[in-house]
C-alpha cells in the first residue's frame, strides 16, 4: 500500500505554504514546496550568469543544478552545493527574477521531473517512511500529480491576498506588495492556469476562513479520500 499524495495550487499569497505546512504536520506528511525548485533554479541561473533569454542555457543550468529539497514541514530547506539557500530564495532578487524560469516550458518540464520523482520516493518510503507527501504550486493538480489522492486549489480575494502577504514579510509600502503579487501572478498565468479548477479539484476560497478552517477543510478531504 503507498502512502497519501496531497496537491495543492494557488495563487501567491493565498496562503498555501502555512496551510500546507500544518496538514502535513497534523498527518505526519512530507511537505514539497515546488515555488522552491523554481526558485532555486533562478538562483543557479543567475549564479552561472545565464541570460534568461537564452532558454537552452536555462534549461542545462537546471537540468545538472545539484539541489535538495528538505521536507520536514517545520524546516523546509533547500540545499544548492550543499549550500543552506533557504533564506536567500525569499529575496527580491529571486521573487523578481523567478517567472523568467516558470515561462519557460522546457524548464518546467525538467522542474516537473525532478518533483514527480520526489512525490514517488515519499509514497513509498523516504522521509515520510512512505505516509506520503503534501506538494503545493501551480501546476500539481493538473500536470505534476494529476493522480493525487486529494487535489485543492486555493483561491482568496487579489486584495486579501496583497494583505496576507504584507503581514507575513512585515511590508511598510502596500503598493509594493500589490505590484509584487499581483504583477507575478499576471506573469505566471502565461505558463499555467490556476485560477480555475481543473475537473476533479475542489476548490476552497479562502477568502473569509480562517487558516485553522482551510487546514481542517484539507484534513477531512483527506481521510475521506483515504477511507
Ligand atoms: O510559490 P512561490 O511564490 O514560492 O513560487 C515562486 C514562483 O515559482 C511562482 O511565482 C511561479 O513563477 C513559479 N511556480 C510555478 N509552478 C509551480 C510553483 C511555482 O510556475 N508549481
Amino acid at each position: 500500500m503507498s502512502g497519501i499524495v496531497i496537491a495543492v495550487d494557488g495563487p501567491s499569497g493565498v496562503g498555501k505554504s502555512t496551510v500546507c505546512r500544518e496538514v502535513a504536520r497534523r498527518l505526519g506528511l512530507s511537505y514539497l514546496d515546488t515555488g522552491a525548485t523554481y526558485r532555486v533554479a533562478a538562483l543557479s541561473c543567475m549564479n552561472e550568469g545565464v541570460d534568461f533569454g537564452d532558454a537552452d542555457a536555462v534549461v542545462a543550468v537546471i537540468e545538472t543544478m545539484n539541489v535538495e529539497m528538505m521536507l520536514d514541514p517545520d524546516e523546509p530547506r533547500v540545499t544548492l552545493d550543499g549550500e543552506d539557500v533557504s533564506r536567500i530564495l525569499r529575496s527580491e532578487t529571486v521573487t523578481g527574477m523567478v517567472s523568467e524560469v516558470a515561462i519557460n516550458l522546457d524548464a518546467r518540464a525538467v522542474l516537473g521531473e525532478f518533483q514527480r520523482d520526489i512525490i514517488a520516493h515519499e509514497v513509498t518510503g523516504g522521509r515520510s517512511g512512505g505516509v506520503g507527501i503534501i506538494a503545493e504550486g501551480r501546476d500539481i493538480t493538473t500536470v505534476v500529480a494529476p493522480d493525487a489522492d486529494v487535489r485543492v486549489l486555493l483561491t482568496a480575494d487579489p486584495e486579501v491576498r496583497v494583505a496576507r502577504r504584507a503581514l507575513e514579510i512585515d511590508a511598510s509600502d502596500i503598493l509594493d506588495v500589490r505590484e509584487a503579487v499581483l504583477g507575478r501572478d499576471a506573469k505566471d498565468a502565461k505558463a499555467v492556469e490556476f485560477h480555475e479548477a481543473a475537473d476533479g479539484v475542489v476548490t476552497i476560497d479562502t477568502t473569509e476562513l480562517s487558516i485553522d478552517q482551510v487546514v481542517s477543510a484539507i484534513v477531512d478531504l483527506a481521510h475521506r479520500a483515504v477511507l
